[in-house]
């Protein structure tokens, strides 16, 4: 049974330029796993406690060098020499350790870059790429694939320079060949969309995630670029490439209303579901992310009831990847779709077993990364391995999202050629 022989963490920076944490994990058999960890803007109430320094002699209160050293010391004093023969017994250390029910006493950020460091050195030690081992992990004996990619095309919301409400706007192509195809289709919409901003006159910079942050009129205006980009492309709206959206209403839903630019009056959560009924009888969307605000459960299981049986209704900040939850949103009939932030949570098989739960209640999979990311390709490994139905890594753009994209073409070629 291989044992932990070292254990060490260091203070990086993530793609937004705030510090994040890198950790190392060694085996005694040599076998080494280095992870780090993304980080949200757009963050869930109840997420799992990130922990930063908040001195703000340095990065504006944003480094991390209190969670580095949680790992450095306590972290790794009760680990090394221990043996571990799977991320479980790693994890269920770590949460013993922790004592919270948030993660709070030594970091979400600084659990989860452990037990993500010691899947990987577990990983190499059994001699098997990670997307496997991750699917032994979660017990997921069913075939292995590439989950379809949700390309986030255009950011709005906390995401973008631009003046969009809504967050993300997904381009989604239909599964009717291999990945690659999937993501050469996303590509080339993708550099439509630059032209045809660009012909408006709208700024075509990019935002977080890669995806472009104009100025519009209306949210739906950003939708019909989608609509018109897909056509450009030679492709069927709604047949070879559907649409969908994160609104993360969360972030324009102020004393009890939504206000978004399409509409000059804040709306309560009724009005603002005929709206988004209305949008989605437009637009066919394939997948609807947090729709409503995050407390809002009677709307989201209103929204459910009207709109779930063709869209999936996903669960983002609703659900921050937490059992208990899910276990709400599962009595309530509040969505039929999980995001899966492993960061969320605080630790890999915690996230698995949510995963585990989401599927038995027949809630579609899509495991994401953070609009704060690294070029750490952990979560495209998780993708596969658990059996996610879908995957955003935001847009085909910016180092840090591509890398996850070209991590599935990796895995895609290892799966064919088995
Ligand atoms: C999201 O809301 O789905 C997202 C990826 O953004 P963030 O990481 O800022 O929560
Ligand atoms: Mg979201």
């Amino acid at each position: 049974m291989p044992k932990l022989a070292q254990l060490f963490s260091r203070e990086i920076l993530d793609s937004r330029s705030n510090p994040t944490l890198e950790t190392v994990a060694i085996l005694d058999d040599g076998s080494f796993g280095m992870a780090s960890v993304p980080s949200g803007s757009s963050t869930g109430a109840e997420e799992s406690a990130e922990i930063r320094d908040n001195d703000p002699n340095r990065y504006f209160g944003k480094g991390v060098l209190k969670a580095v050293y949680n790992v450095n010391s306590e972290i790794k004093s009760a680990l090394i020499g221990k043996d571990f023969d799977s991320p479980q017994t790693v994890d269920q250390a770590l949460i013993n350790l922790d004592g919270t029910s948030t993660k709070a006493r030594l970091g979400a950020n600084a659990l989860l870059s452990v037990s993500m460091a010691v899947t990987k050195a577990l990983a190499a030690s059994y001699k098997v790429p990670l997307y496997k081992y991750i699917a032994t992990v979660a017990d997921n004996k069913d075939p292995l694939f590439i989950p379809t990619p949700v390309f986030n095309m255009i950011n709005g919301g906390k995401h973008g320079a631009g003046n969009l409400d809504f967050q993300e706007f997904h381009v989604i192509p239909t599964r009717t060949g291999p990945f690659s195809t999937m993501l050469q289709t996303g590509v080339e919409i993708y550099q439509v969309i630059k032209k045809l901003l660009a012909r408006r006159g709208a700024i075509h910079s990019v935002g977080d995630e890669g995806g472009f942050a104009p100025n519009l009129f209306t949210n739906l205006d950003a939708l019909e670029i989608l609509v018109e980009s897909i056509t450009e492309c030679r492709k069927k709206p709604t047949i070879d490439v559907e649409l969908g959206l994160d609104v993360a209403a969360n972030s324009f839903y102020n004393n009890g209303k939504y206000s978004i630019k399409d509409r000059s009056q804040p709306m309560e959560a009724p009005e603002f579901i005929d709206y988004l009924r209305d949008l989605n009888n437009q637009y066919h969307l394939r997948l609807l992310e947090d729709p409503l605000f995050e407390s809002d459960w009677k709307g989201w299981s209103s929204i459910t009831a009207e709109l779930g049986a063709n869209t999936t209704i996903v669960g983002d900040d609703l659900l921050v990847t937490n059992k208990d939850k899910v276990t709400k949103a599962v009595a309530e009939k509040a969505c039929t779709g999980i995001i899966i932030k492993p960061n969320q949570n605080g630790t890999v098989t915690e996230s698995i077993a949510v995963v585990k739960q989401s599927r038995q209640a027949g809630w579609k999979i899509n495991a994401s990364h953070r609009s704060g990311e690294t070029t750490d390709t952990f979560i495209a490994d998780f993708a596969v391995g658990v059996g996610a139905d879908y995957a955003k890594f935001g847009a085909p753009c910016r180092g840090e999202r591509t890398v996850k994209y070209n991590r599935f073409l990796v895995i895609e070629t290892e799966l064919s050629s088995h």
